[in-house]
């Protein structure tokens, strides 16, 4: 008889930025995180999405650590911090280049923003994507020797992914939420969005896809603010031939504005939390309770 099929073991992950202190959200999906992979004796992975300079501070990772060990999580060690993984993204991006998926883009916010209003006669060149406006195409249609003159005189560049070209090569995907069922990848929302930033040589939505396939993640789960990124993340992964999760998309957390919790909301932080005498084991109760307070009163409206 031969051996049953392998199971694969649950992997998950909660992947901050720590570009402030966490609040009763980030919890919510931490412990939600957690929770799934200590239940079905898997493993759960702490990512430390650090890409941004300007916003990202030390000082915030101690406390995401602090707060993580507060609310009686257990990671895998070490955990990795993606600005030391920038040698994976390059190589990813190579990988994108040699299929001649990627231009490179010299545009300012003010180009793009000036070609959006010009083309007001042109409503098709002028759209808004999940991330704000479309990009118009203006560096698309450089020529080879443009871009390689601009890029020899030292002009700060972007890279992005020709969308359509990418679409073409990799076809229909479609993807598994755990909450909304199955899901056809519709990437082209996006347009030609920047997989290498000016200022940093990834993005969020590369260093993403790269990590979750590097760390074995086979259940990704994150608010739902970032469904529509699932599109261009399944398209990246077909791109890239890498290893396909599942996704579970949670609810956001509000506050009593209905708006979602932000870094203002100071009551809402952990380290308020804790200084205010709360038990780390009543967190995933109120969570929950802020969760249907949201709904209802969404409902309500
Ligand atoms: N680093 C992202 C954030 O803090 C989350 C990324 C993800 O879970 O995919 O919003």
């Amino acid at each position: 008889m031969s051996d049953p099929a392998p199971t694969q073991k649950l992997v998950t992950r909660f992947a901050p930025s720590p570009t402030g202190l966490l609040h009763l959200g980030h919890a919510y999906s931490a412990l939600f995180a957690g929770r799934l992979a200590h239940a079905a004796e898997g493993r759960f992975i702490l990512r430390i999405e650090d890409i941004d300079p300007g916003r990202c501070r030390p000082e915030f990772e101690d406390a995401i650590i602090e707060d993580m060990a507060w609310l009686g999580l257990e990671w895998t060690q070490p955990v990795w911090r993606q600005s030391e993984r920038m040698d994976e993204y390059a190589a990813a991006l190579e990988t994108l280049k040699a299929m001649d998926l990627l231009y490179p883009c010299f545009c300012t916010r003010k180009d793009i923003a000036a070609e959006i209003s010009q083309a007001g006669a042109a409503p098709h060149l002028a759209h808004d994507g999940p991330d704000g406006p479309v990009y118009p195409g203006i560096c698309k249609s450089l020529d080879a020797a443009t871009r390689v003159s601009r890029i020899a005189d030292g002009e700060p560049h972007a890279l992005r992914l020709d969308m359509d070209a990418a679409i073409a090569r990799a076809g229909t995907l479609t993807w598994h939420d755990r909450s909304r069922g199955e899901q056809t990848a519709e990437p082209e929302i996006f347009g030609d969005v920047v997989l290498a930033r000016k200022d940093v040589a990834t993005s969020y939505h590369l260093a993403v896809t790269v990590d979750d396939a590097a760390q074995g993640i086979t259940l990704v789960t994150r608010g739902t603010d970032l469904f529509a990124a699932t599109h261009i993340h399944r398209l990246l992964q077909a791109l890239l031939d890498l290893d396909v999760p599942e996704w579970h998309h949670t609810p956001l957390l509000t506050n009593s504005d209905g708006e979602r919790l932000a870094k203002r909301d100071r009551a809402f932080t952990l380290r308020a939390m804790r200084e205010a005498g709360t038990d780390p084991d009543e967190i995933w109760a109120m969570a929950i309770r802020q969760i249907a307070r949201g709904a209802a009163s969404a409902n309500e409206l």
